[in-house]
């Protein structure tokens, strides 16, 4: 079968993808091997956001005295928690489904495609063939090959989509985004939690005040820490999983009755049969590109989680702009021209862009820091929720924004802000200009930039 293009996978760019080619006219393939709307809207994103809410509620509840509202008892019903997670995300998966089927000019196949030559794939029985080939198989979670990891139960983000009750004792290996995010939600839920980290501290890509100011709040809230976890190794332990800390101190470990796996994410790229299409990877499987996202292969392109140059939902539906502004429009857009930002969904949130203060330091940039903890922002104290702090980079000779992380209550939506003065390089004398809604987290923002200090 001959297709003007061919789709593999329905993550974040390829529904959309798919939906703008058929709308130019295009002949246009896709496969899916598994359900529609890959991990964001099965088993990341939208999931955990929908749990993370849930607990949210539970947290509230157990404070509603602080507001000086009376609840007599919080109880949890693991069941319903899940059965609303599942309708919110049955919803957005069947969406995905039925707006590729509904395509103009478009056919939809069920079943893992894999290369048979630069142009054409194999699924099941069929060889279809087209004149360009976009990739967005996303990514898997990562089984770390740790000593005795083959004989114990364990959980990932996958498999924690069927988790219906509450586990006595959760244990995660990994103190990043997605381990952190399943840790407050579930000691939330009422479970005992463990988080077993190799680095020093948590979100170790993140400056040493980030990681150090999450830490607290969340071992406020009883989430237990084992950092510097540096020789892990798992075993059974009675009833429990245990996982070893160190190999020369046998009986150093932490553990469980259940354990989660969160230490990263590998993609789907071994599978793909890229060697008959001359696609090359780099040494973790990540398929090579170039800025506009082309592949060595020139009628294939990688887009989302499988190219390494993101791993969020906005820069896997970014990567789809890019590929079809160039392609339809000769936009000459490149993934480079892009600043990072994302959010890490725990409560409070942290809304990160631009340069952290380490890689500031890294790159030799003189800089001046501005610094407010959430205790002096208004909307945060009448909100009764003032952990965390706002703390902004700007560069000194030039006085512009070089990055910002906001941890505290609606910081994910208030570093938008921000990313849109850094996109403009607005000087902070301008920024500071404009007047802001009051009574809200991004009104302070300005104030944080008058008063600087050297970085
Ligand atoms: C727990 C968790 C929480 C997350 N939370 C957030 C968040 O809050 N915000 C955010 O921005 N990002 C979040 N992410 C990351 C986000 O989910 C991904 O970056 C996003 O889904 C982009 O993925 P993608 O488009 O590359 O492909 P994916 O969504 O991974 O989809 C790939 C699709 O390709 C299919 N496929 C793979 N191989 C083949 C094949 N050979 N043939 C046919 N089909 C194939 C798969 O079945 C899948 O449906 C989270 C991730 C996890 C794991």
């Amino acid at each position: 079968m001959k297709f003007d293009a061919l789709i593999i996978g329905t993550g974040q760019a390829g529904p959309a993808l798919a939906a703008r080619l058929s709308k130019e006219g295009m002949k246009v393939a896709v496969v899916e091997k598994a359900k529609f709307g890959g991990t964001c809207v099965n088993d990341g994103c939208t999931p955990t956001k929908a749990l993370v809410a849930s607990a949210y509620a539970a947290h509230l509840a157990r404070r509603a005295g602080d507001y000086g509202v009376r609840v007599s008892s919080v109880a949890l019903n693991m069941k319903k928690v899940k059965a609303r997670k599942d309708a919110i995300v049955a919803r957005s998966s069947t969406g995905v489904g039925d707006w590729m089927r509904g395509l103009k000019n478009g056919k939809v196949f069920h079943g893992h495609a894999r290369f048979v030559g630069v142009d054409s794939v194999k699924v099941k029985n069929e060889v279809l063939t087209a004149d360009r080939i976009f990739l967005n198989v996303g990514g898997r979670p990562l089984v770390p090959k740790m000593p005795g990891i083959e004989s114990v139960p364990f959980l990932t983000n996958v498999s924690m989509m069927d988790v219906d009750f509450v586990p006595k004792h959760l244990l995660i290996v990994g103190g990043s985004y997605i381990g952190l995010e399943f840790a407050q939600m579930y000691r939330r839920f009422g479970a005992r939690v463990t988080v077993v980290e190799m680095a020093d501290r948590i979100i170790a890509r993140e400056d040493e005040d980030v990681s150090l100011a999450l830490q607290g709040i969340l071992e406020a809230e009883g989430i237990e820490f084992r950092l510097k976890a540096e020789c892990l190794n798992a075993h059974k332990h009675g009833k429990d999983v245990a996982i070893g800390l160190d190999c020369k101190e046998k009986d150093k470990h932490a553990r469980g009755s259940h354990m989660l796996l969160a230490v990263g994410r590998v993609p789907n790229t071994d599978d793909l049969g890229l060697e008959a299409a001359g696609i090359r990877t780099d040494k973790r499987g990540y398929i090579e590109v170039d800025d506009g996202l082309l592949t060595s292969n020139p009628r294939v392109w990688a887009l989302g989680d499988c190219n390494g140059k993101g791993a969020f939902t906005h820069t896997s539906y970014n990567d789809y702009e890019i590929v079809a502004d160039n392609l339809l429009s000769n936009a000459g857009r490149k993934y480079t021209d892009r600043i990072p930002v994302y959010a890490l969904y725990t409560d409070p949130p942290l809304g990160r862009v631009g340069m952290s203060e380490a890689e500031i330091r890294k790159a030799g940039i003189k800089a001046l820091v501005g610094k407010r903890p959430m205790t002096r922002v208004a909307r945060a104290v009448e909100k009764g929720e003032t952990q965390g702090f706002l703390k902004i980079h700007v560069e000194e000779s030039s006085k512009r924004i070089l990055g910002a992380a906001l941890l505290g209550v609606g910081c994910d939506e208030a570093v938008h802000s921000l990313l849109d003065a850094v996109y403009a390089r607005t000087p902070v004398t301008e920024f500071q200009r404009r007047m802001r809604i009051h009574p809200t987290v991004s009104e302070l923002l300005p104030t944080v930039l008058e008063d600087l200090r050297p970085l």
